[in-house]
């Protein structure tokens, strides 16, 4: 029995219901650069080829130009489109705590949240220490609704949780997608001060996914059930479908 599996050809994707945890998404801004293994196969700079930030490369991937933008109209305009609450991705195409984003960016997204409470704000990022650094420098009152999370593709990044559990958000979760390798999360999956949610998947959405061993999957979901902490995936794992959400 081969236990290594290369997504997403042998990890089925489950089509019965949405495959996605959000409503939609909010992209309040675009570009960014990679900084670590799980930025290699980047579908948002994929998703931007031809604008000013991506551009492709001579082997068929995509690269970041270096510019990095808030997209104007998406902060001020769209949140008033919102027909009814919402549970959002914010900054899908960009990385919102990414270093060349101003402060005043930053104040202007999160007055929306402030004032859009009847939404839930799911921020997403590789650059914890740039995160924390803000909450501690500026000072802030982190609203109910805003999900602050980290991504944690293999152990070598598991100090990014680190830096999330220092932040008193209501909710706080773990994105191990794309998963490169195995990684323990059980030490962060209890005590009082533990993480909320974990997401987990192997690469997809690009033309070369690196393989990803179901063993490594297994071990999330148990760590996760045995903790109590929800657990999701939008693959199907040992043909079982796992879409608990904090
Ligand atoms: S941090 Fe996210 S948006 Fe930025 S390069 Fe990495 S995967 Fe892409």
């Amino acid at each position: 029995m081969s236990l290594v599996v290369r997504a997403p050809e042998n990890i089925r994707i489950a089509v019965s219901e949405c495959d996605e945890w959000y409503d939609g998404q909010w992209a309040i801004g675009r570009g960014c650069t990679k900084i670590s293994p799980g930025c290699v196969n980047c579908t948002a700079a994929a998703s931007l080829i031809d604008t000013p930030v991506a551009e492709a490369t001579a082997d068929g991937g995509a690269r970041w130009t270096g510019i990095v933008e808030p997209i104007e109209r998406q902060i001020e305009v769209t949140p008033t489109r919102w027909p009814r609450p919402l549970k959002l991705f914010v900054g899908s195409m960009t990385d919102f705590w990414h270093e060349q984003y101003p402060d005043e960016f930053r104040r202007r997204v999160w007055d929306v949240v402030h004032r859009y409470t009847q939404h839930t704000f799911a921020f997403l990022t590789k650059r914890s220490k740039e995160m924390l650094t803000w909450f501690e420098r500026i000072d802030f009152d982190l609203p109910n609704n805003a999900w602050i999370g980290v991504t944690v593709e293999t152990d070598d990044y598991r100090w990014r949780i680190d830096h999330l559990l220092s932040i008193p958000a209501k909710v706080r979760y773990v994105q191990c997608e794309p998963l490169l390798d195995r990684v323990h999360l059980r030490r962060y999956l209890e005590g009082s001060n533990a993480v909320d949610w974990v997401i987990a998947g192997p690469e997809w959405g690009c033309t070369h996914p690196r393989p990803c061993d179901v063993r490594w999957m297994r071990q999330i979901r148990d760590d996760c059930t045995e903790a109590g902490v929800p657990f999701f995936t939008k693959h199907l794992l040992d043909g079982c479908a796992h879409r608990q959400m904090p």
